[in-house]
This record gives structure tokens, sequence and C-alpha cells, in this order.
């Protein structure tokens, strides 16, 4: 069965119900297939940056959101072999005075639930789930999608939202499979009743670490605590994620200091996930199918700014559609900013994963690096506004 002519979004993901949002929001009819059976994220947590919360305001979400997020006050970076503090980073009122919206911390979970309340609020939305695209024909006017269970959808525009490993973007770019990036990130949430007697658990924590490092921070309203370890490693597994003991954390950071093994040797579970990425798209659109969030621009995760991308990404094609701008231009407007947030996010892990004598520098640099300094070099990150819809 063909359905008509509307927006169709693939993938139900942050990308995708933020782009529906957006498109609703000038006017659309959208429809929204997740392959999933519901639309729901793993548990894990994200940082969610002054820019995102800008975008998140202009999709009329950051209230749904805000609820469920926690406000830390400081970014904490220490050396994971002594220690030792490095810099403490002021989130408070001088941040916020500085970007004009604050820093978040969220479970993912929230934060997709907080979209998908704001989407159906929405009469010009359809969220359809159990929705998985398995083929795709881009022709000047329309875009046939065939889904598993053998329907098919004809669309006007459509957009690839459907993650790093994108079906849509193998229709409109074919550069291949994703390429792993040579580390893995394993992730686990704990319930801050374990850890509460451990300083700073309430601030961002970030370990530097040879060869890896560690971030944690509360979620869920301050009720858990999101770890992320990554480190440097070949991933021996077929498939890209898979769950695991602590075993390869517990070996990899076995020189830990005992303040930062006191947290990586709470979760007896982990997800470990494979980081991988593809090179820099030169193109992300053929004819009216254009790409967004991880779909186009995978990336690491150390610049903790995907998920800000994606809701980027979403607000920026709604302004430009609304302003009878073509799919073909949309790129323009993303790909200066999403490669160099990319680019940073790859040489920030080259510097967190520093080993001696390069890591003794870096420690030296980060302790010279006032608050101020460290924001101000931030600013073209943070100061980043969203367009009005
Ligand atoms: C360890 C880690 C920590 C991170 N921390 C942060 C952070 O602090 N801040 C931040 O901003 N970002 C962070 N990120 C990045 C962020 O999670 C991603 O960039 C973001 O989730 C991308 O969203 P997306 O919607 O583009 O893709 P996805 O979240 O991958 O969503 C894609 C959706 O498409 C669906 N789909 C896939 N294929 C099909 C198909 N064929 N048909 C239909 N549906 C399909 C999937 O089921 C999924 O729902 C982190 C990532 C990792 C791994």
């Amino acid at each position: 069965m063909t359905t008509g002519i509307t927006t169709g979004i693939i993938g139900g993901g942050i990308a995708g119900l933020a782009s529906a949002i957006a498109l609703a929001k000038i006017g659309k009819d959208v429809e929204v297939f997740e392959k999933a059976s519901a639309f729901e994220e793993v548990g894990a947590g994200l940082q969610i940056g002054p820019n995102a919360v800008s975008a998140l305001k202009v999709l009329g979400a950051y209230d749904a959101i805000e609820q469920q997020a926690f406000a830390p006050e400081h970014i904490l970076i220490r050396d994971g072999l002594t220690g030792k503090l490095l810099n403490r980073l002021h989130l408070g009122d001088s941040f916020e005075k500085m970007f004009k919206q604050p820093y978040r911390v969220i479970h993912r979970a929230d934060l997709l639930n907080g979209l998908l309340e704001t989407a159906k609020t929405f009469s010009n939305i359809n969220l359809k789930t159990s929705k998985s695209l398995t083929s795709l024909e881009i022709n000047k006017n329309s875009n046939e999608c065939t889904f598993s269970d053998d329907t098919t959808t004809n669309h006007e525009i459509l957009v690839g939202a459907d993650g790093f490993r994108s079906i849509v973007r193998r229709h409109i770019i074919n550069d291949g499979p994703p390429v792993y990036a040579g580390h893995s990130l394993f992730r686990s949430l704990i319930p801050i009743e374990n850890v509460k007697n451990i300083q700073n658990i309430l601030d961002v924590n970030l370990w530097l670490y040879p060869r890896g490092h560690v971030v944690h921070y509360p979620v869920s309203n301050g009720t858990k605590i999101n770890i992320v370890a990554a480190v440097e490693q070949n991933w021996e597994k077929r498939g890209w994620s898979l769950p695991t003991d602590s075993t390869q954390v517990l070996e990899h950071f076995k020189k830990a200091h005992d303040s930062l093994m006191a947290i990586i040797s709470q979760p007896h579970e982990w997800l470990k996930w494979a980081a991988a990425g593809h090179p820099h798209a030169s193109t992300w659109h053929r004819n009216n199918a254009v790409l967004i969030g991880d779909a186009v621009h995978p990336t690491l995760p150390y610049m903790a700014q995907g998920a800000a991308m994606a809701i980027e990404d979403a607000v920026c094609l709604g302004s430009h559609l609304n302003n009878n701008r073509e799919i073909k231009d949309y790129a323009q407007v993303r790909q200066t900013r999403t490669q160099k947030i990319v680019d940073t996010s790859t040489r920030l892990g080259k510097i967190y994963h520093m080993t001696n004598p390069s890591r003794i520098a870096r420690n030296l640099v980060i302790q010279n690096t006032s608050s101020i300094s460290q924001f101000k070099r931030m600013s073209w990150l943070y100061s980043w506004r969203a367009p009005e819809l």
C-alpha cells in the first residue's frame, strides 16, 4: 500500500523527532518512520550545552526536558593516574551570563521523551513505529520508501535521520559502511546511593588517562550517575555494540588513582559501543532527500555534541525551508560548523589520551588555563543561536 505525499523522516531518534517538530512548526505534514517497536533510547547520558538548549527552546521542547535535567556546577578535569585536579570550570551564573543559556546533563531517554511529548502536540505529525526502511528510490519530485513489512510510502521531501549506519546515506552518498575509529565506549548507569559519598559526584568529571579517559555526571534529576569509559583498542566482534562485564574497563584502567577506581569499579555491567565514523560528506542531499544528525556527521562523542548537532540540524532545516530555500543549499548552512565539531572531537580524543611526555605538558597547559579563557575558546560552539521558526 502506498500512502500520499508528505515529508517523510526515516528514524525516530533525536534527529528524527527534532526535525519532525521543526518541519511541523513551519506547516509541513510529517510522517516519522522508526524501525524499533517504540520510540526509546538505551540508558545513557548526554550533556546539553547552551547551543543545544537554544535549539530545544525554539522547538518548544525545552520545558518538557528541563524537569528531568540536572544542573551541574562545575566541569572538573583530572589526571586519572595521579588523581590531581587540573582545572575546575564553572558552569554557574558566569557561564550562563556568557552564553545566555544554561549547561545541563540529562538521560537520553528523558531528552527523547521530551521531544516525543512535544511532537505529539502537533496534529500534522504522524509517528509510526516498527517501520524499518529497506530500500529507497530517489527521483526528482518523489522519494519512494519501502519498509520491511512490504509497505511503501512516497514523499516530496525525505529526511534521513537514521543514525550512523544510515540506509538513506547509502542512497545519497554511497560511501560504504562506517569505519571503526579505534575507540570503544563503555557506558553504564549506577544509582547515586552507591557513590554519594564520593567527592564532587554531582559535577561533570573528566578523567584523562593514557589511551583512554572517563567521564561521569548525574542524570535523571540527580538520581543516577552516567559513566562513559573510552578505551583505545581493536574491535574484535561483529556488530556495533554488546553488553559486557567490567573486565576490560578494569584492565585498561588498572593504574587509575583510587578516586577514579572508586567510580569505575562500581558497575558490574557495561554496554560497549564501537565508535565509528565516515569521512566528511561533501554532499548531504540527492534531489529532495537530505541527511541530518549522525547519518551525515557521526562523531566521536568527546565534544559532547552529537545530539546537539542533530537538534541544531533540525531547527536549521526548518528555517531553511521556511525561507523558501532549496534542499540542495542546506548543507552550506551546516557543513563548516559540523565539520569543525567532528574534527575538534577527534583532536580532543588525542589530547585526553596522551602518554608521557606529552601527558605532562598537556596537564601543565590545562592547569594554567582559566575557566574564562577556556570558555572564551569555546565561544564559537556555545554562543551559537538557533534561528526562530
Ligand atoms: C558514549 C556516547 C556519549 C555521547 N554523549 C553525548 C553528549 O554528551 N552530548 C551530545 O550532544 N551527544 C552525545 N553523544 C552523541 C549522540 O548520542 C548522537 O550523536 C545522537 O544520538 C545522534 O542522534 P540521531 O538521531 O542522529 O541518531 P540515532 O540516535 O542513532 O537515531 C537513529 C534512529 O533511526 C532509527 N533507524 C535506523 N535505521 C532505520 C531504518 N532503516 N528505518 C527506520 N528507522 C531506522 C534507529 O532505530 C534510531 O531510532 C554521545 C554518543 C555516545 C556513543
